[in-house]
Formats: structure tokens, sequence, C-alpha cells
């Protein structure tokens, strides 16, 4: 299937089929994915392409769904210590419930991680958890927290979290992305359970996309990692043809070269457009 359209569903028919092969192959990239910026018929393209997701790893912003769900718990209320401290947000009001949270706290820590361990009992089929803060800044200005990086952070809370789950799910991931204000690379090891996608934008780390991978893979436990990338936006692109997302020069050129260095998972940001997109994300399908 070219296009996710039946016009462009092209099924050749023969009278008689015979092959005699004995190759194995498998996906250069276990997870392939086009996020779509705005609706399109996803699911019909990608199953009729063979498009692939095994494991899944989820890495959408999320820390804030887990406050969502403290807060209505009344764990926040009851520990407000867990709540990020917000200095701009006037006397009295610096630690109330927000969408971040102090990450410094070694027991909000132990929380969060019997959060993902419950998470997983309820759903021992999904392959990951994502410990992607929300988007934005909104990160703890405590004392504590201003003595580590917020990439530091991160990683010490996807390390304690993977290091509760393993016992029981060895199997699983937690997904982040290296991006804004968590772009830079790590100094601590991260647990071999963390997937990380570096982004292709967003990236405030000094590195380049291609340094990003060689210095984050340097302290990395997991000897793979995953890629970010931003294909077109309609608020960058407007739909208009010339986005890399429509370059077939840029699919080749990528897609090999993140391979060689250790990308696994090649996630996008990309819109429907399939007119000036489509052909190329086709080839995208077929080189991933
Ligand atoms: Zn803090």
């Amino acid at each position: 299937m070219v296009f996710p359209r039946e016009n462009w569903e092209i099924i050749p028919r023969k009278e008689t089929i015979s092959i005699r092969v004995n190759v194995e192959e498998r996906p250069d990239y276990f997870m392939f994915v086009l996020q779509a910026a705005d609706p399109w018929r996803r699911g019909d393209w990608n199953r009729r392409n063979r498009n692939h997701a095994s494991p899944w790893i989820w890495n959408s912003h999320n820390i804030q769904n887990i406050a969502i769900k403290l807060r209505n718990r009344g764990i926040l209320k009851e520990h407000p210590e867990y709540n990020a401290y917000n200095p701009g947000a006037g006397p009295g009001k610096e630690r109330e419930p927000s969408y971040w949270l102090c990450l410094s706290n070694p027991d909000l820590l132990k929380v969060v991680a019997e959060y993902v361990l419950e998470y997983f009992r309820k759903n021992p089929a999904l392959d990951s958890f994502s410990l992607e803060p929300m988007d934005g800044d909104g990160w703890c200005r405590c004392e504590q927290c201003q003595k580590q990086t917020p990439t530091d952070l991160l990683i010490t809370l996807t390390n304690d979290v993977a290091k509760t789950i393993e016992k029981e799910f060895p199997d699983k991931y937690i997904g982040i992305l290296a991006y804004s204000k968590h772009s830079s690379p790590q100094t601590i090891r991260v647990h071999r359970m963390v997937y990380v996608l570096p982004t292709t934008a967003f990236n405030y780390s000094g590195n380049t996309t291609e340094e990003q991978f060689l210095k984050w893979r340097e302290k990395m436990d997991n000897p793979y990692i995953g890629i970010y990338d931003y294909w077109n936006l309609p608020i960058w692109h407007c739909g208009l043809p010339g986005a890399k997302g429509g370059r077939i020069s840029y699919m080749k050129e990528v897609f090999p070269k993140y391979y060689n260095l250790g990308v696994r998972v090649f996630q996008t940001e990309a819109i429907g457009g399939w007119a000036q997109n489509g052909l190329a994300y086709y080839i995208a399908n077929k080189l991933a």
C-alpha cells in the first residue's frame, strides 16, 4: 500500500505462485513509527506495509499523568514535598501540585517505582512505560534539585524504577527522550532497561545529533539507542512540499547512518500530506 487510500492499494495477481527461498530477514530497526501530528489512516497503512514496532518503546510526555494520579489519590496533599518547588508561584504556593515533581526526593522515587510496578502488574502484555517529563519547563527549583542537571535527575528516576521492576519484569523498558532541558548527556550510567531517544530538534546540549548518540551511549548499559526525528510539522511546514519527510535522498542517508550509530528505534513526527510525502514514507518503511 503506497498511500493509505484504496486507490493506492496494489495487489498483484498471478494464477500460480512458486517460490523457493531459504532466507531469514528482519527489520534493521525493531521499531519504526511515523508519529502523526494530524490524524490519518496510519493503522491500515502500517499493517498492510508490515510496519513494525516490537517491542514498543513508549516515550510520550507522561510524568504529568503520574502527578495527576498521585494528586487524585491524595498523596501530593499528604506529601507536599513531592511537588516541584516553584518560587514564582507566590507565598505559600511554592509546593502546590502541578505537572512536575521533585525528582531529588528519594521517597518520591519509591512512590513512582511502585506506581510503575503496579502498572505492569495490571498491564503485563505492554512492553514499556514512559517516564518522559511534561513538555515545557516546570523543573523543580529546590536546592537539592538545583545541584544536579535535569538529565541526571531523570536518569536517577529511570534507574530506580528499572531496578524496582527488573526482578518481576526483566523484559520491560522505560522510555524517555533526550530532549529540551534534559538533552545533555548524563554523568551517571543508564540502566539496561532504559531506552533513550535523543531528539533531532529542541536539542539544547550543544552536541550535534550524531554526537548525542555517541556521548549518551558512552554510559549506557543498553547497547542501543533511539532517535526522535521531525520530518514535518503543520506549524513548521504548513503541509508544503520540501520538508525532509518528503525527501527520498534524506531517507537514503539517515537509515544506514543512524543504524551504524547504534540506533534501533526510529520514531518521527510526520503529518499526512500524502501527495508530497507519501512516496518517501513508503521508501522509509522499506529501508527501516
Ligand atoms: Zn526538587
